[in-house]
């Protein structure tokens, strides 16, 4: 049988809600739904975002009220405009194979006398923001006498947000014997006291642990000094090339000065926070949603509400002020049933706040490294690699350039032109990274921290003696690591026992030598060749306290395009943002990768933000 059948609903329900691919209940729904048919029992539903509350509540409520009867008869509330929306959708497609059910979505920011027309014209379900909701019922627009059952959805963020009174306004004009449902993601003290203040022994269930984050995120810190920021989240961004994620910061000020850097720096973002409109909520929302946009940067009450599936990361450019605030944030991601990563970007002072939010989550963190600029090529060149091997390609268009194409390459081998596909980009990001500095917070930083010492950080201790080097010779030219220190001590009359970690990747490798040696090393290899090439040293900016500061200047704007999430075209220009930047220069061959159009976003001085 159906498990939905087997819960207790009919099939006019249960075939709609196959339909839109719902095969068998959530554990919520399995756990909810039973209890909720019975129509008798007030209930707390302890419940994450993105675990399928809507149709927790939602099908109950539908088998439960009568259609035939054209009053309110439910009143859902919520937090924000955009649950609202979706909460009266999902109840609409519940009921689609039902006659006669008339949902309403009333919330502000949106023309009342369209609202006020669809409940004159009767209607069973309201849904609900509560600011709107109360100007509507002191309009006497609605009359509320005959409601059975309130729902009080994301009851925590309608008191973060201050709702508290407003609640009480409209819940008094329903009436005593009502049944009152409760969901919240958190269970702090206010939420226990309106639970407590307006519901009768309620039911509770408590999906996963009180206050536990969704078991299916990973939960990550990277610590960083204030300064290094905003290069070390673009860093993350960079290695993580299919990212499409939330940010969260704590201010509009600063979600619109991140949103427009990474704009300017090319990449695929915008900003959603209190101080747009409606309209343009809306408009950035729907980018989201579609995926033409791959970061939204947001504050948390623009956040709210949220409803898209597949975000893979959330980002905490700044950590929010309340703990509580971490659910939520991190709830955006890893819903139904997917997976997903919540990363902090941290100074070092604020591991005490990672360690509380690890008590509230019941979860341990993951300290996690900024990846070396190295890192980030060699990701950013194999997901180049598996776009080039999965493209489409359109064989009627090419077709006709393919002799000629064909020609040019007739001296080459397979290998050579693989080759030289793949350097087209590689190469900019070998410029563009090499000398980028180690940004995580050096270890001192978090020994003072978290008050120990410890041979996690010893690679630290390395710093002071030793620097890093570059050398465009690596695996592809036949050399592992022994072979590399035999040619590097050979060719510079150093003593291997002065060269440190020796680190060979595809076509260039790193090693450490010590600080004394570094003049002589240089100076060797500056006329030696291998097989015809000019063997080139350069300091790298990793791992040496000294080292270059900022990423260096990307150049021949390459950029993020077709393909992967970005469909639409990054901005190279700032102006007013999205339609009217200045567009994508052209003239760059294909490949997906960043324009990061000469800006030393990493060198920048940081600049004053209210954290
Ligand atoms: P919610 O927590 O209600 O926002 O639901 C999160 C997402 O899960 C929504 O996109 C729902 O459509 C989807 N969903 C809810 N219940 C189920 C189910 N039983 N099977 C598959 N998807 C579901």
């Amino acid at each position: 049988m159906n498990p939905f059948i087997e819960l207790g609903l009919r099939h006019d329900i249960v075939n709609a809600i196959n339909e839109l691919g719902f095969e068998k209940p959530t554990p919520i729904q399995e756990q909810s739904i039973p209890v909720l048919l019975t129509g008798s029992n007030d209930f707390v539903g302890l419940a994450q975002t993105g675990t399928g509350k809507t149709a927790a509540f939602g099908l109950p409520l539908i088998e439960l009220l009568d259609f035939e009867e054209n009053h309110p008869q439910a009143l859902v509330l919520c937090p924000t405009r955009e649950l609202c929306l979706q909460i009266a959708n999902d109840i609409k497609n519940f009921a689609k194979k039902m006659n006669n059910v008339n949902v309403v979505a009333v919330y502000g920011g949106a023309s009342i006398s369209d609202q006020l027309r669809q409940i004159r014209r009767g209607v069973q379900i309201v849904v609900a923001t509560p600011g709107r909701m109360l100007d509507i019922i002191n309009r006497n627009a609605i009359d509320f006498s005959q409601v059975k059952y309130v729902v009080l959805d994301e009851a925590d963020e309608m008191l973060n947000m201050g709702f508290q009174e407003d609640i009480d306004s409209i819940l008094s004009t329903t009436p005593e014997e009502k049944k009152t449902w409760l969901f919240s993601a958190t269970m702090p003290s206010e939420v226990r006291r309106i639970a407590k203040r307006y519901m009768d022994n309620p039911f509770e269930l408590t999906m996963g642990e009180k206050n536990t984050g969704n078991a299916n995120i990973e939960h990550e810190y990277y610590v960083v000094r204030a300064r290094d920021k905003y290069a070390a989240f673009k860093r993350i961004v960079d290695f993580n090339p299919e990212i499409f994620g939330i940010v969260f910061c704590r201010t509009k000020i600063e979600t619109q000065e991140i949103a427009e850097a990474l704009i300017k720096d090319g990449y695929n973002a915008d900003s959603l926070h209190g101080d747009l409109s409606q309209q343009q909520r809306d408009k950035v929302m729907k980018r989201y949603r579609e995926r033409s946009l791959q970061l939204l940067i947001a504050t948390d009450v623009a956040a709210r509400g949220i409803d898209v599936n597949d975000v893979t990361h959330v980002i905490n450019y700044s950590l929010p002020d309340e703990i509580e605030n971490y659910t939520h944030r991190s709830g955006r991601t890893a819903r139904a049933g997917k997976t997903g990563v919540s990363i902090a970007i941290i100074n070092s002072k604020e591991l005490g706040k990672i360690r509380q939010i690890e008590r509230v989550i019941g979860k341990k963190f993951i300290k996690a490294e900024i990846p070396t600029g190295f890192d980030v090529c060699e990701k950013q060149l194999f997901a180049l690699v598996h776009k080039v091997h999965n493209v489409t390609v359109n064989e009627q268009q090419i077709e006709q350039y393919i002799p000629r194409i064909m020609d040019e390459f007739a001296d080459l081998s397979k290998e050579e032109v693989i080759k030289r596909f793949a350097s087209l980009e590689f190469n900019r990001f070998l410029d563009y990274y090499k000398n980028a500095p180690d940004l995580n917070a050096p270890a001192d930083d978090f020994r003072r921290a978290e008050g120990q010492g410890g041979d996690r950080f010893n690679r630290d201790g390395m710093r002071s003696e030793y620097t890093r080097l570059f050398i465009n010779l690596g695996s592809v030219d036949e050399f592992n690591r022994g072979d590399l220190l035999g040619y590097i001590c050979n060719n510079s009359k150093i003593s291997g026992r002065t060269v440190g970690k020796i680190d060979v990747k595809g076509v260039y490798s790193f090693f450490e030598v010590n600080n004394g040696d570094v003049d002589q090393v240089m100076n060797a290899f500056k006329e030696v060749e291998f097989k015809g090439r000019p063997v080139r040293i350069e300091i790298s900016g990793e791992g040496t306290s000294s080292s270059r500061s900022g990423g260096g200047r990307r150049e021949g704007g390459y950029q993020k395009r077709e393909g992967g999430f970005n469909r639409e075209r990054s901005y190279a220009g700032g102006g007013e943002r999205r339609e009217g930047g200045n567009r994508e220069r052209s003239g760059n061959t294909g490949g997906g990768f960043r324009d990061f159009s000469g800006k030393r976003r990493e060198d920048r001085p940081e600049r004053k933000r209210r954290f």
